[in-house]
């Protein structure tokens, strides 16, 4: 008993406390000043394990609809709109090392859907990954020429398309910056120029809606709501900057998909664009100004066009 009263414990006031954090697990290491009875002051230390969520989650990216020869392996998902994406960098790696001038927006052009940006180079100049990912397709393809696919730990997809030369394979793991190839002019191209897309299992997201592609290479938010608007080349003209306001709550989400839906017109034999202004009461150089086709344009027979945006 004598021995048990003189082992009492006295805990004194210093404590010195760290965790040790991994990607699983992390422990609370405590270091107690103790005083015991004809001992002295003494060190000890415990450990608690703690069990904490994981930063960042191990995403196997390669396991939903990997395909390396298919541009658009998600043909029948149909993804559900308004879609929430994260961000781990709140920067992305510029496509090219030059100023980034872009000569064709996403949007309507010549009755079509131009799904991705054109941004100027000279045949040669080094394209690189804007974030770290996985290669899905390295390969020439009919319209995008040498064509790289990146998948991002995201889900998010860049494509970097016209190439003049690949650098890389598919399945191999990238890093942000990380060259892919030389710019070019190979494929559907007039002229030299990166076509850069951006999608999400299969649909694509106008690439200025999430980068600000001014010299400061912003991720204009690290969590962000996409809406459809943002995932339809008809609401946007290829010609003109959309004006950029970023979603980044569930509520607005909601609120920003209530928008009016633009209305199409589809053409048919005989038509003209002055029978088609006047039968939906727009001026001919509106009509043609909203879809970035000129009053010579020849229309043809299916083609749509955007009569409200
Ligand atoms: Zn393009």
């Amino acid at each position: 008993m004598k021995y048990l009263f003189f082992c009492v414990v006295f805990v004194c006031t210093s404590l010195f406390i760290y965790a040790q954090k991994d990607s699983i697990s992390t422990s609370l290491k405590i270091e107690l000043n103790t005083s015991k009875y004809k001992k002295g002051v003494i060190k000890e230390a415990i450990e608690i394990p703690l069990i904490v969520k994981p930063t960042k989650p191990v995403v196997d990216i390669k396991a939903d609809h990997w395909d390396n020869t298919d541009h658009h392996p998600y043909h029948d998902f149909g993804q559900k709109f308004p879609l929430e994406l994260f961000f781990t960098d709140s920067t992305y790696a510029s496509p090219v090392s030059h100023k980034k001038v872009i000569t064709s927006h996403y949007g309507w052009r010549r009755g079509r859907p131009h799904n991705g940006i054109d941004i100027d180079l000279v045949t040669g100049d080094s394209v690189v990954s804007i974030l770290d990912g996985i290669v899905r397709i390295a390969k020439y393809s009919n319209g995008f020429g040498n064509v790289v696919v990146v998948r991002h730990f995201n889900g998010l997809e860049s494509t970097y398309a016209h190439l003049s030369y690949i650098a890389v394979k598919a399945n191999d793991t990238i890093k942000r910056a990380q060259y892919l190839g030389k710019g070019g002019n190979t494929g559907n191209s007039r002229g030299s120029h990166l076509h850069l897309e951006l999608s999400y299992k299969g649909q694509p997201i106008h690439p200025e809606y999430l980068f600000d592609f001014s010299s400061n290479n912003k991720i204009r938010s690290k969590h962000v709501w996409v809406t459809q608007k943002w995932t339809h080349a008809r609401f946007h003209n290829s010609k003109r900057v959309s004006k950029i306001k970023v979603i980044k709550s569930a509520d607005e989400a909601a609120m920003a998909s209530l928008a009016k839906q633009p209305k199409f017109y589809v053409v048919r034999k005989g038509d003209t664009l002055y029978g088609i202004s006047r039968r939906n009461n727009m001026s001919v150089s509106r009509l043609c100004k909203t879809n970035a086709i000129n009053q010579n344009t020849t229309l043809k027979i299916g083609q749509k066009l955007v009569l409200e945006l």
